[in-house]
């Protein structure tokens, strides 16, 4: 049976890769409907390839262009849009838009028991407990999507996890690994963007820079797998080989090895419990590789994914504290209003003046996110 799949954020690095696997699996996947920001050039492309029934644009406007071009799709706008296209009829639905925008669609999907591939890891940082809580009560199942959390569920595949002792999360380091602190102080937008083993959107690049990215996973895993913060470790990996292990009771170390491609954690997403063959990827080898080497982290040379763990032990509204201000110092930094290391410093700020409300609703989060938000903006003034 072919897979209907609703992709939210198709015109993103996640989102463009997701229909790269939906293009070598006709017969296993169909994309019916997806959504885009402002990007028109990759919309009418993927308009044209997959002849969706509806699509999602962020501005009305563009809506309303499109139709007179493409008069048999549907098309809906902004953030009532991308619910309308979250919640129809599909088997499962990607959420691979860029920030807290993903969360609303993702909980109205879980209502309707929905099979949800989950790669906006904000949505998870911001209000994972609503998310997996009513992911229970509706029988929607999330699957992970993001290289790690990938890993992490193959290697605790078949096993009970009581029997699990700790997650192992590897970090590359991001582009300024080999830097000082002190190096930091000047480095540029171009610099940063500039990641040594994946190729991803401007975000998550300049959060795997800061080590937020990092920080944003390790609450991602715990949302996800439920572990506590004194069982979830990173480990430094250059490679970009191992995308993280599970460690068991007896002492025994679930790894999961890949080359770096996001493709593969995208098509096992859409293709769980199976595994469906990939023909133009390329095959790990170890002999070529050599070596694979790892360190452990130090967290004063990356304060920010302390802040992260500080954040996720705090628990309650402070994780949506952690990543409001940091979408928005990194749009700052993006726009070349601040520096680099003023993105932790700003996150440390607005997690100072912030007092934890323990277990939110979905209103007191969307509060808390947007008054952080404008805190941070008050900051610079
Ligand atoms: P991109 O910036 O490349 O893409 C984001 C997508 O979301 C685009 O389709 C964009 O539209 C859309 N979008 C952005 N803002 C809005 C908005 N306000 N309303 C509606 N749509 C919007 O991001 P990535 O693909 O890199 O990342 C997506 C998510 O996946 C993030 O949460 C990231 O952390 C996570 N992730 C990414 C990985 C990667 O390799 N890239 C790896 C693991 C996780 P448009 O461009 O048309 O404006
Ligand atoms: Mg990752």
């Amino acid at each position: 049976m072919v897979k209907k799949i609703i992709l939210l954020g198709a015109t993103g690095s996640i989102g463009v890769q997701t229909a790269d696997i939906i293009r070598e699996h006709p017969y296993e996947f169909s994309l019916i409907g997806f959504s885009a920001g402002k990007n028109m050039n990759i919309t009418r492309k993927l308009i044209a390839e997959f002849e969706p029934e509806i699509v999602c644009v962020q501005q009305s406007e563009d809506a309303k262009m499109l139709k007179a071009e493409y008069p048999a799709v549907s098309f809906v706008a902004g953030a009532d849009g991308l619910i309308e296209i979250a919640v129809r009829d599909a088997d499962i639905m990607v959420n691979a838009v860029l920030g807290s925008v993903g969360l609303e669609p993702t909980l109205e999907a879980i209502k309707l028991g929905r099979t949800i591939a989950i790669a906006n890891k904000e949505t998870l940082v911001t209000a994972g407990h609503l998310v997996m809580d009513s992911a229970r009560q509706y029988g929607a199942v999330i699957l992970p999507v993001d290289s790690e959390h990938s890993a992490l569920f193959q290697a605790l595949n078949g096993e009970k996890k009581e029997q699990a002792s700790r997650l192992i999360l590897t970090a590359s380091g991001g582009s300024f690994r080999d830097l000082t602190r002190d190096q930091l102080k000047n480095v540029t937008v171009q610099d940063a963007l500039n990641h040594p083993n994946w190729s991803m959107g401007s975000k998550i690049t300049i959060d795997s820079a800061t080590m937020v990215n990092k920080g944003l996973e390790v609450i991602e895993a715990h949302i996800l797998f439920d572990f506590a913060y004194a069982d979830i470790d990173v480990v430094l990996h250059r490679e970009s080989i191992i995308h993280s292990m599970v460690e068991f009771h007896d002492t025994s170390v679930m790894a999961q090895l890949g080359t770096p491609d996001m493709r593969v954690p995208i098509q096992y997403a859409l293709s769980y419990p199976d595994r469906l063959p990939r023909q133009q990827a390329k095959r790990l080898n170890l002999a070529e590789i050599g070596k694979l080497n790892f360190q452990e982290m130090d967290y004063k040379r990356f304060r920010a994914l302390q802040l992260a763990f500080d954040a996720g032990i705090a628990g309650g509204t402070m994780t949506a504290v952690l990543n409001a201000a940091n979408e928005q110092a990194v749009a700052l930094f993006l726009n070349e209003e601040i520096k680099f290391l003023q993105i932790e410093e700003i996150i440390e700020r607005a997690m100072d003046q912030h007092e934890v409300l323990a277990n939110p609703d979905l209103e007191t989060i969307l509060h808390v996110d947007a008054e952080t938000r404008k805190s941070v903006k008050n900051m610079l003034k």
